[in-house]
């Protein structure tokens, strides 16, 4: 089925929060890249687990048990097939966050050393920086930082030339939280591949909003997080390329990462559990994965047409403002709108839609250095998802335009 065809309105209808009012007006959330809403199968997938299989994964023999393991084992199979992988290459976790310093402290940290490079964007979200330097601080490696075109987007050119032969790794965001710049991952691993760096890719902004097939992108390591995709929050999940994960010490020790201990030492269980210690979140994984199941439904190239024609109506709009500056303007971006209005605070206009029902969020987004360079101390940031509507836009730019009159 094309974009044309779905019927959005009962795409939106799926989403519950949806229909609430704040301060007395009918809420329009514009903070998808925050966090993305929930549809209902996603929360009644979770809340059935509580209801009828909760028990405890991997170490009971009774039925609930059982039960559990499948759903949990069932989840990861379901999102392998959703990101193109092998199930034994996904190691599930709390998010992004998790994800990076996974990587950052059981791949890099035994591998790096004094003379060696990390090397990440400009346009990074700190996950993506703050465990590459705490790496750096502990090996003597270098952060190294590769700058950005005035649109955006990444300047190619000079990425490639700060590949030099030091760099063992490099930090890239497949779409930017705050440009919302859509990434030529594909290609750029390709290079990194070539010259010998190892490839980690930040995916918490694409795997929301459009196809993402890891196994053709070619990088060695994969985040998401699992609560914009409209999963439950504290879920997420890292790929990794088998030898990585085979050749990788485990990063937390405890319960379901092992095999046997003794005190003599312990012998560590495989790949992906050998990464999973303690009770996982399990009602999360399972809510994860319906919602895994829910985006492939609709079909996220579906999800991507539906947000680029949001996007260009929420643009145009948007210039028509006197006074307003958008901040990232790539001809590959995603329907993430960060803007300024002359002679305004970001907060004040954030708080004074929030009054009118819209949920905007105004700050540094996490991502400080990008900010630094942008020249502004914050933004607000508009970020739309399928599920709203051309309607939203109308009285989000209506609400916009008045409380931009009041602060004058
Ligand atoms: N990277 C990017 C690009 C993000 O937008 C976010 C969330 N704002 C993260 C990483 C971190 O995700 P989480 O907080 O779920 O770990």
């Amino acid at each position: 089925m094309a974009a044309a065809d779905i019927d959005w309105t009962r795409v939106r209808a799926d989403f519950p929060i949806l229909e609430r009012e704040v301060h007395g007006k009918p809420l329009i959330y514009f903070d998808s890249a925050n966090t993305g809403q929930k549809p209902a199968c996603v929360i009644e997938a979770t809340a059935e687990f509580y209801r009828r299989h909760n028990a405890n994964v991997s170490r009971a023999v009774h039925a609930l048990g059982n039960e559990a393991t499948e759903a949990y084992e069932g989840a990861r199979a379901t999102l392998a097939r959703h990101f193109h992988i092998r199930a034994d290459e996904l190691v599930l976790c709390s998010g992004t966050t998790f994800a990076m310093n996974l990587v950052a402290y059981s791949w890099a940290l035994p591998r790096l050393q004094p003379g060696d490079a990390i090397l990440v964007s400009r346009m990074e979200h700190h996950a993506n920086i703050v465990p590459w330097q705490l790496i750096a601080q502990r090996t003597g490696a270098v952060l190294k930082v590769a700058e950005l075109r005035p649109d955006g987007s990444l300047d190619l050119d000079a990425l490639r030339a700060a590949m030099t032969p030091e760099v063992r790794i490099l930090g890239l965001a497949h779409v930017s939280n705050v440009l919302g710049t859509i990434n030529p991952v594909a290609a750029i691993c390709k290079e990194a591949a070539r010259r010998g760096i190892v490839s980690v890719i930040d995916g918490s902004q694409a795997a929301p909003h459009m196809p993402v097939d890891i196994a053709a992108i070619g990088c060695d390591f994969y985040a998401a997080t699992g609560h914009k995709m409209g999963g439950p929050t504290g879920t997420g999940l890292l790929w990794a390329r088998r030898e990585h994960l085979a050749a990788m010490p485990p990063f937390l020790g405890g319960g379901e990462m092992i095999k046997e201990v003794r005190f003599e030492g312990s012998v560590f269980n495989d790949p992906p559990h050998r990464f999973e210690a303690g009770t996982p979140n399990i009602a999360g994984a399972v809510g994860l994965g319906a919602a895994s199941d829910y985006l492939d439904a609709i079909g996220l190239a579906n999800i991507a047409a539906r947000e680029q024609e949001l996007l260009a109506h929420a643009t145009e709009e948007l210039l028509k403002i006197d006074g307003l500056r958008i901040f990232g303007t790539a001809p590959e971006k995603a329907a993430v709108i960060s803007f300024a209005i002359d002679g305004t605070h970001s907060h004040d206009l954030a708080t004074l839609l929030d009054l009118e029902g819209v949920a905007v969020r105004s700050g540094q987004h996490c991502a400080h250095p990008l900010l630094q360079w942008l020249g502004v101390g914050t933004t607000c940031r508009a970020s739309l998802a399928y599920y709203n509507t051309h309607a939203e836009i109308e009285a989000f730019i209506a609400a916009l335009r008045k409380v931009r009159g009041l602060l004058g």
